[in-house]
């Protein structure tokens, strides 16, 4: 017996999310927040993990932990959280369960890849809708599309990867009160880019939030939150793996959340960083700079296949968008040090 007799189509057809090897690499491909905690609070975390007991299963919807989230993030009241591991599964939640048979999504493109990928997973038609050259938004278009296709769901990332674009808000309402559907907003940069939905939610009710601690500086413990009308999250958490956030996690996340200013300092950091680098990519000929409001640049070279494989060559791991993006490479701001690593080895790259 062959997995190819069995495996759905569309799935062979995949491919898995790419993820390079970063061993001995400067890593700035997955914006990932470059500072590590402080040590005094890693030997805190230690000690209150070692109390965790690993031999229970988790609280399956801790409410310790969404009234922390609630409290901390300003989740207005009347509002409900729901807890993933990390945003994917939050979206391929939504997918799951929004994907009634011929049931579309639409997202403006090009974008988070995991949007359609979780189409695909579900059988959902994902209708992508081109943004413009410059990576902005033509809301017009967009509602066009809206109109005609009726989707189920749309994604909107605000701002948006892989492009860093954070698309206008009176476009985003417009797009919300156009569509009978769903519209969710993924806000997993809104730490970079200072803009959110959150206090507008109670004006739609077709509008929830996704967010996630990854790109504030937890990646690795993998907790993301959807903040949403209690109705909509009671429908959601329907589809929610019983349990699907960690012992680990739980403690690690209500240690860190009564410590955020560690975390939103080093994301300050980052911002002043991300101009500082803006400018000096800026500075280079040939080299289009797309401008951003996350904690990452899209950049346009002559040949990105070229450089990619220069920097590599230098240690340096950026993420290759070509040819999907045509000669594009996605840039995570990193640390000072990381930054001027990746500006020397870009001149190399592109001398
Ligand atoms: N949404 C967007 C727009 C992203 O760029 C990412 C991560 N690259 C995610 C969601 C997923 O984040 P996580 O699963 O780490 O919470």
């Amino acid at each position: 017996m062959k997995p190819e007799d069995l495996i759905r189509p569309e799935i062979l057809a995949l491919k898995a999310y790419p993820v390079a090897s970063a061993e001995g690499m400067v890593k700035l491909d997955a914006m990932e927040n470059p500072y590590s905690l402080p040590e005094p609070l890693r030997r805190e975390l230690a000690a209150v993990l070692a109390r965790v007991d690993v031999n229970r299963y988790p609280t399956p919807s801790p409410q310790k932990l969404r009234d922390a989230i609630a409290r901390r993030m300003g989740v207005p009241a009347g509002m409900e959280v729901l807890l993933g591991n990390g945003s994917d599964e939050l979206i391929q939640m939504l997918i799951t369960a929004m994907a009634r048979p011929g049931a579309a999504m639409m997202y403006p493109a090009p974008t988070f890849v995991m949007y359609s990928m979780g189409a695909t997973f579900s059988g959902m038609r994902a209708v992508p809708v081109p943004l413009r050259e410059d990576f902005s938004l033509d809301a017009g278009a967009f509602i066009a599309r809206v109109q005609a296709e009726k989707p189920a769901l749309v994604f909107l990332a605000y701002p948006n990867n892989p492009t860093g674009v954070l698309y206008p808000e009176a476009d985003v309402v417009r797009i919300i009160r156009a569509s009978t559907g769903l519209v969710v907003l993924d806000e997993a940069y809104h730490v970079f880019a200072g803009k959110s939905f959150l206090p507008r939610l109670a004006e739609f009710d077709n509008l929830v939030v996704i967010r996630t601690v990854s790109k504030l500086g937890l990646a690795g413990i993998r907790l993301g939150y959807l903040v949403g009308r209690p109705e909509w999250v009671a429908q959601l958490d329907k589809v929610r793996p019983p349990y699907n956030v960690s012992v680990l996690t739980q403690a690690a996340a209500l240690f860190m959340l009564e410590r955020l200013e560690v975390l939103e300092e080093q994301a300050a950091r980052i911002v002043s960083e991300r101009s500082r680098l803006g400018e000096l990519l800026k500075g280079f000929k040939g080299l289009t700079v797309y401008p951003s409001e996350a904690n990452f640049f899209l950049i346009r070279v002559p040949d990105a296949d070229r450089t990619y494989a220069a920097l590599k060559e230098q240690n340096v791991l950026v993420r290759n968008l070509n040819p999907g993006i045509r000669n594009c490479l996605r840039v995570t701001v990193g640390t000072p040090e990381e930054n001027r690593i990746l500006i020397t080895a870009l001149r190399e790259a592109l001398s």
